[in-house]
Order: C-alpha cells, then structure tokens, then sequence
C-alpha cells in the first residue's frame, strides 16, 4: 500500500485503517499482479470545501483507479461492496474509488 505524495492520511479512523486489508486484497483481485499497486490518493485532506464529507472525519478514503479497465473497476466495486458489508459506501468516481465507514444509526 502506497499513500499518493501530498495525500494526508494522519487522523483516519480505526473504521477505515481496520479495513485496510481487506480493500488491499479486493484491489489485488481486481488487479492483474503485474499491475499491482494500492495507491490512497486522499485521506482527510482537500475537503475543506465539502464540511459534510467523511474525509473531513477521518472516516474516507480515495483509491487511485486510472490503470483499471472500467471492468476492473466494476470489479473492484463489486468485491469492495461486498467484503466491507452494509457499514460501507464505496462509490466509483470519474478517477477514483471513494470509500466511506458509514456508522450513522438507522
Ligand atoms: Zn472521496
């Protein structure tokens, strides 16, 4: 696992660290092994203008996805939705895959 330059992960919640494995392992089957690198590309920082985002509560991530086919990143998706279950929003953006602990009540 790499942290993009500049990415600021300080302040990420056990929720999201805890996980960090397990989107290693969905990244790594969705990825071909020669291509294989799981890039954070933003941690808790570049929200400032969004005060809503889980970013800004150590509680989301982004994944770097610009060498993934739009079937890998379907793949990708898939096998994240499945793995961190119902407590987890991951979202397939233009460049990257947002990743959210969402542990609001019901
Ligand atoms: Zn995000």
């Amino acid at each position: 696992m790499r942290v993009k330059q500049g990415a600021d992960c300080r302040g990420l919640k056990e929720p999201i660290t805890s996980k960090f494995f397990i989107i290693e392992e969905c990244y790594r089957h969705a990825v071909s092994p020669a291509e294989f690198t799981f890039v954070i590309t933003c941690g808790t920082d570049s929200h400032e203008d969004r005060p809503t985002s889980l970013h800004n509560a150590g509680l989301a991530i982004d994944i770097r996805i610009w060498f993934l086919s739009p079937g890998q990143v379907t793949q990708l998706v898939t096998d994240l939705q499945y793995y961190l279950g119902p407590d987890y929003d991951v979202v397939a953006e233009s460049d990257h895959v947002h990743i959210e602990a969402d542990l609001r009540e019901v």
